[in-house]
């Protein structure tokens, strides 16, 4: 019986790691300019600690999370996203009296229970940040900057930047009965889960992808219509400094976001390319959720990106695997045994070299020098040893340099060096 993985996790083999590399990377380097350090956390919580946050009517606690119960009797989950574990975090070692405000992201696996299909699986990846304890609405014009600005180092065009204000509990109650009341009216054309839903999470009917449903809503209230003075304010500042940082937004009053913890501003980053799965990235503002987790009463606001559909939108741009600095092939049993010391003494000097442990031709060893796609090769035989010197031949242009053994490592270092670096005028 062949034992395969589960459905909907996939694995990430060579050829296709050095893109996730790239983008993981990418985000070190990108998030850390505007001041973000990361974080790690476990991969299983407490369950409560996502059906609390993420909210008891939300897709993803009704329908979508791993949940079992292990042998201690506890109801555990692995994690479906990365902001409440992040929060729990927080609250538990806190880090608020480190500093008030904390800059983290984080990179890792996520999970759900839902339908595979390209763009969506069990087991997916995010590239996730949050900025906690600032109020003020230049932090979201930075982070949303801070998004576009990786997604343009990473080379993904033609995205649209969404976004919206969710309003708070000062002006949320309002709007949801208004909504309740227009929904009300139409029942008969929603589809089950919304005629379900629409008291508990009217919201979610705005979101909702049965094209009834889509229909019956279109001229839904406008949550924009209904924010209360202070989240009008911060909605209009957010827009002024998007605009001041020179950043294209559209505004979808109708989005409406999977999770309950979003206050004020929400966003999403959306890429026409990848079809039904179109969202890149999705994220918003969530002022009160520090505090609903027990924590103390402070704003934040994140993001996460998915990493399968950046990947998608790389599409078959690849990245060239690292290939090994040097092949040393060997003529013979005492330079078979020699070289293998050899090898070691290199790699411990910081090259990356292959050689043949099957006692292979000559020739056939060349051939996998080549395979490889090494940069150098050398042949250590009997003269050799003797002499204690060898032929370098570099592999892409034919030619051969003659070194003493003990001063191999320093001129490949020179010689690749040179090679990484840009022509020289
Ligand atoms: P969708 O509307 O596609 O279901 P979502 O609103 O559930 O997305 P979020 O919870 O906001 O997604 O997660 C942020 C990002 O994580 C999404 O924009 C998407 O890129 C990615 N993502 C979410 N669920 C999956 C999944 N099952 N497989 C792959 N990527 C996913
Ligand atoms: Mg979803």
């Amino acid at each position: 019986m062949n034992i395969t993985g589960i459905k909907g996790m996939n694995d990430i083999l060579p050829g296709d790691i050095e893109t996730w590399q790239f983008l993981e990377n990418t985000a070190r380097r990108v998030f850390g300019l505007y001041g973000f350090g990361e974080i790690r956390m476990p991969v299983v919580e407490k369950t409560e600690l996502f059906s609390r946050s993420i909210g008891e009517t939300t897709d993803i606690v009704e329908k979508e999370m791993y949940t079992f119960t292990d042998k201690g009797g506890n109801s555990l989950t692995l994690r479906p996203e990365g902001t409440a574990s992040v929060m729990r975090a927080y609250i538990q070692h806190k880090l608020h009296a480190r500093d008030p405000i904390a800059k983290l992201f984080y990179i890792g696996p996520m999970f759900r229970h839902e339908r595979p299909q390209k763009g969506r699986y069990r087991q997916f990846h995010q590239i996730g940040a949050e900025a906690v304890g600032i109020d003020d609405p230049k932090i979201d014009a930075q982070v949303l900057a801070m998004l576009m600005h990786y997604c343009e180092e990473v080379d993904i065009r033609d995205v649209e930047l969404q976004i919206n204000s969710l309003g708070c509990p000062e002006c949320r109650p309002g709007y949801r009965q208004i909504l309740i009341d227009f929904l009300e009216k139409r029942l008969s054309e929603l589809c089950e889960d919304c005629r379900r839903r629409y008291r508990s999470n009217p919201l979610r009917v705005l979101d909702c992808k049965v094209p009834g449903c889509k229909d019956a809503t279109v001229l839904a209230p406008s949550v924009l219509d209904h924010l209360c003075a202070g989240c009008a304010e911060h909605f209009a500042q957010v827009k002024m400094h998007l605009d001041d940082l020179d950043l294209v937004y559209v505004v979808n009053a109708r989005m409406v976001r999977g999770l309950d913890y979003y206050t004020k501003t929400t966003f999403e980053i959306l890429a026409g390319s990848l079809g039904a799965q179109n969202a890149v990235a999705a994220g918003g503002r969530y002022d009160r959720l520090v505090k609903e987790l027990g924590g103390p009463d402070v704003p934040g606001i994140g993001f996460a990106m998915g990493v399968e559909r950046l990947v998608l939108m790389k599409g078959d741009e690849r990245i060239a695997p690292s290939c090994p600095d040097l092949f040393l092939a060997t003529l013979g049993e005492e330079a078979h045994r020699r070289g293998f010391a050899l090898v070691h003494r290199l790699q411990r000097q910081g090259l990356r070299v292959e050689m043949d442990f099957e006692g292979r031709s000559l020739k056939a060893q060349m051939r996998r020098a080549d395979k490889l796609n090494a940069a150098y090769s050398m042949i250590l035989g009997e003269n050799e040893l003797a002499d204690g010197k060898v032929a370098l031949r570099d592999m892409s242009s034919g030619g051969q340099y003659a070194v003493a053994i003990e001063q191999i490592a320093t001129l490949l270092r020179q010689r690749l060096a040179r090679e990484a670096q840009p022509e020289s005028p």
